[in-house]
């Protein structure tokens, strides 16, 4: 492979280690610590995980952007990032299983109605009404049948759960209830008793899970969004959840984070909330992926997770 020069934005611990990890991997080329390079004109690759406001500035040969996670929601919002660059975001990278675990114990949670029985617990009452609900008559539906939505799925199903998975494009997933469209989604709806977002953030997806499609869900839907926090109105969440129409919520991502102390969830009797730990990034996974892409790259092809501009993912 042809020696390049990379730029990689790098802050905190975590991010030490995965500068050493990609320097120990790619020792043909040159890798740079953001702020600290000399020639930024010879940048042809950057390796980031939201960068700052004048990262791209002076970078007047970049061709590749690299993100180590699998979302690019804030990377496509960066004022600085050129049109004419490849943008690869990480697929799965050791993400899918953790996130599935999270997605199973939301539905657990929800189907053996823990949010019910800590309430109980609360006033010292004894709730022998409390009986779960059957595992497999307990609907779970996805929103995004992805690298996570469909890992989710069948992680889901593995556990006799009846899954329903919603996506742009129609699939066949076996075993798997599939949706599309507009259409697609409100049919869905109504049949889950779980709800899990696991979206890309896009113009389109933006707000999805609002008061409209709350009210399509049947009463004690539980919520569990691990996608971004800016796919829920959080105010619509709220009072739904306050109403008792939704039972409960387990949460990893918001619309401010942290978790601002004086942020309602915190103290919701119902709402979990999980400090964005859902698909934590595995550095070993993401280093192997980062530069297998940058090899792909490099000789003109299309690696896995070449992001669409216009999709928005
Ligand atoms: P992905 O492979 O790109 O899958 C995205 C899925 O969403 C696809 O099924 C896609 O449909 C569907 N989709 C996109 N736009 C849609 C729309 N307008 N209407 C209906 N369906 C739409 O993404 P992924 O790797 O599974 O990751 C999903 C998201 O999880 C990331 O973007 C990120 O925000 C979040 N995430 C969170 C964490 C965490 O720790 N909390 C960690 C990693 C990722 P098609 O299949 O038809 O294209």
């Amino acid at each position: 492979m042809m020696h390049m020069r990379i730029l990689y934005y790098c802050h905190g611990d975590k991010d030490r280690k995965t500068l050493h990890a990609l320097q120990q991997k790619l020792p043909e080329h040159h890798i740079d610590a953001w702020p600290d390079c000399d020639n930024r004109p010879e940048v042809e690759a950057a390796i980031v995980w939201q960068p700052p406001a004048e990262f791209f500035d002076d970078l007047i040969n970049l061709k590749h952007v690299l993100s180590i996670a699998a979302g690019v929601d804030h990377l496509l919002d960066h004022p600085g990032l050129p049109d004419n660059v490849d943008l690869v975001r990480l697929t799965d990278a050791g993400m899918a299983q953790p996130m599935a675990e999270f997605v199973l114990y939301g539905a657990l949670h929800a189907q053996r109605r823990m949010c019910e029985l800590r309430q109980a617990q609360g006033a010292k009452q004894w709730r022998h009404d409390l009986t779960p609900y059957i595992a497999d008559s307990f609907r779970v539906g996805l929103l995004g049948a992805g690298e996570l939505g469909h890992a989710a799925a069948k992680r889901l199903a593995d556990n006799h759960y009846p899954v329903s998975c919603w996506s742009r494009s129609k699939k066949l997933l076996p075993g798997i209830q599939h949706y599309a469209g507009a259409a697609g989604l409100d049919e869905m709806l109504p049949t889950v008793q779980a709800l899990v977002c696991l979206l890309p953030l896009t113009r389109e997806t933006h707000g999805i899970i609002n008061a409209s499609l709350l009210s399509k869900l049947p009463k004690n839907a539980f919520i569990i969004n691990p996608g971004r926090g800016d796919h829920v109105d959080e105010t619509a969440l709220l009072e739904a959840l306050n109403s008792n129409h939704i039972s409960g919520a387990l949460l990893d991502v918001f619309h401010e984070e942290p978790l601002p102390e004086s942020h309602p969830f915190w103290t919701h009797p119902n709402v979990i909330v999980s400090p964005h730990l859902a698909g934590p990034t595995s550095v070993s996974h993401a280093v192997d992926q980062i530069a297998e892409s940058l090899a792909i790259l490099s000789n003109d092809g299309k690696p896995a997770g070449l992001v669409n501009r216009q999709l928005g993912y």
